[in-house]
């Protein structure tokens, strides 16, 4: 069953209705959904020096996921190298957070 959860901009708090036109991003410490157009906006005001640069969501996000799953296994097995693959899982977990909190219900 899909649950209907309505999701709002950060920036100017209108409704983001398809998957297309969402961006989700962190903003200092949040992670939070923007419209596009208002990613883009808020990258060319000063509030870039918050407001990450790399959307969470979308395509290349998607090559990074599975980079960081192969990579991540890889360098579990190798001593020296352990703590990369934690951050790695880190950076999974932001995903998964960004998916589950917000890309699955559009
Ligand atoms: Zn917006």
């Amino acid at each position: 069953m899909k649950e209907n959860k309505t999701i709002y901009c950060y920036k100017c708090a209108g409704e983001i209705k398809n998957s297309h036109d969402l961006v989700v991003t962190n903003n200092f410490l949040l992670i939070v959904p923007y419209h596009k157009k208002c990613f883009s906006k808020e990258l060319m005001g000063l509030s870039t020096i918050l407001v990450g640069n790399f959307p969470i969501n979308g395509a290349m996000s998607n090559v990074s996921t599975i980079l960081a799953i192969i990579f991540g296994t890889i360098l579990l097995f190798i001593r020296d190298l352990r703590y990369i693959s934690v951050m790695l899982l880190l950076f999974l977990g932001i995903r998964f957070y960004s998916w589950f909190q917000y890309e699955r219900h559009l």
